[in-house]
């Protein structure tokens, strides 16, 4: 590890739009919960009552419950993924180690990445290893460590060994980006397998090429194979060494203008993947080592040529950070889309349905209501007319017990006068 330096948060970076809709789409599942929750419990209550809410009814309100915390627990976990593909030594580990700042993954000879190497962000500061299938975090305590570790493994080509590094330490892992780095896709009959395994849910592809040669046919196949199953996929190429170019600068124009016309090519009228006008804006022309060193020197406080490696370092470095710029726009934007529109739509669909199922208990419980409403009145008329009748009958016999009285009267009286 070279430099202690945090790194600060850039509220201008493209990235925040993923970070900001991240951070909204969390906080109103955070209220769909609440409602789906206070929901059920009265739904319970009502349930003792079986003519307003029957079992299955219950039931369903409860899966709900469910499906919106495990809908909760991947929008805690998305991230924004990219993915850097190419053949051995082109350059991917010095790619990203360049865009993390530091030299976190092993790059170089003896060093050959023969599995996949995922880098994610760890919260409390520390640094550590997993592999899959074992929860077991293994401490790294420096880089050398981490190569060493990488290399000794015997693991298997399309397995994965997740690097977490501290998020403080670079912006883009601290908004959510993670990098993956692939053997070559030269030593590999399996891309199939790769694709399934570790790209389908990529929101970004980095195709790596070496500047000093032509795309080859494994490099074309993979990314044919990654366009059949995704409907277009992001890709970026970067014509990595491009600071060898500098040892021939008669032929730099020539050579640049050959390569980018060939990579347009490839991403608009092979894969399709591309109109000609975004194509141009995703080709670029670049040297990871040189960056990666320019930022080394910077976070010790030097200028960034002190990293140069040949003449034409600041169109280079400048070209470096304009893909990272485009990259950062594009995954961002991609992320949102892919990972939270779906989600989105079902948070809707779930608050939709809920509603119309509170909707028709509603129009039970009024139906209900009116019934026991008409069952009292019915009542009440009824106690009403006894009480008429009542009233009627005693009127009756005060009648009759008064013409009685008058009757005896009038017999006593005339039984007294005779
Ligand atoms: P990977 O196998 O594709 O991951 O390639 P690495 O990143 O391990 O790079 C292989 C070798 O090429 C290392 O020695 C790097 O230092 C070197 N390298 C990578 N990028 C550049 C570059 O832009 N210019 C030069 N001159 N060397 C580079």
């Amino acid at each position: 590890m070279t430099d202690n330096r945090m790194y600060q948060p850039n509220d201008k970076s493209p990235l925040q739009i993923f970070v900001r809709a991240k951070k909204k789409i969390n906080d109103i599942y955070g209220e769909i919960e609440e409602y789906v929750l206070e929901t059920t419990t009265f739904i319970n209550a009502l349930h003792a009552d079986a003519e307003i809410v029957d079992k299955a009814e219950r039931e369903l309100f409860e899966s709900y419950v469910y499906k919106v915390a495990a809908i909760r627990e991947v929008l805690q976990r998305d991230h924004m993924k990219v993915a850097f593909f190419g053949r051995t030594s082109n350059g991917k580990s010095s790619v990203i180690n360049a865009m993390l700042r530091e030299k976190i993954l092993p790059s170089g000879i003896g060093h050959t990445t023969n599995c996949f190497c995922q880098v994610e962000g760890s919260d409390g500061g520390e640094a550590y290893l997993m592999k899959e299938g074992s929860d077991e975090k293994l401490n790294v305590v420096n880089i050398k460590q981490l190569a060493n570790a990488l290399c000794q493994e015997k693991l298997c080509e399309s397995s994965l060994v997740r690097i977490f590094w501290p998020r403080e330490r670079c912006s883009l892992l601290r908004d959510d980006v993670v990098f993956v780095d692939s053997p070559g896709v030269d030593v590999s009959a399996n891309l199939d397998d790769w694709i399934d395994n570790h790209c389908l849910n990529a929101d970004v592809f980095v195709l790596v090429l070496n500047a000093e040669s032509t795309m080859t046919r494994a490099e074309k196949q993979f990314f044919h194979t990654v366009s059949q199953k995704l409907s277009k996929p992001n890709i970026f190429i970067l014509n990595n060494r491009w600071d060898a170019s500098a040892n021939e600068p008669e032929f730099q124009e020539s050579v640049k203008s050959q390569h980018t016309e060939r990579c347009v090519d490839f991403l608009t009228k092979e894969l399709k993947v591309s109109n000609e006008k975004e194509a141009g804006e995703r080709v670029f022309f670049v040297s990871a080592r040189e960056t990666l060193q320019a930022r080394i020197e910077e976070s010790k406080g030097n200028p960034p040529h002190l990293g140069a490696i040949a003449d034409g370092f600041q169109i280079r470095y400048f070209e470096f950070q304009d893909f990272e710029r485009k990259f950062e726009e594009c995954i961002s934007q991609s992320a949102v889309k892919t990972k939270f529109q779906q989600h989105s739509s079902r948070g809707k669909s779930v608050s939709g349905d809920m509603r119309s199922m509170l909707d028709n208990i509603f129009e039970r419980i009024t139906i209900f209501r009116n019934l026991k409403l008409d069952q009292k009145n019915l009542l009440t008329e009824r106690i009403q007319g006894t009480e008429t009748q009542m009233m009627q009958v005693t009127r009756e016999m005060k009648m009759k017990i008064h013409n009685m009285v008058e009757e005896v009267e009038e017999k006593v009286s005339k039984a007294l006068n005779e």
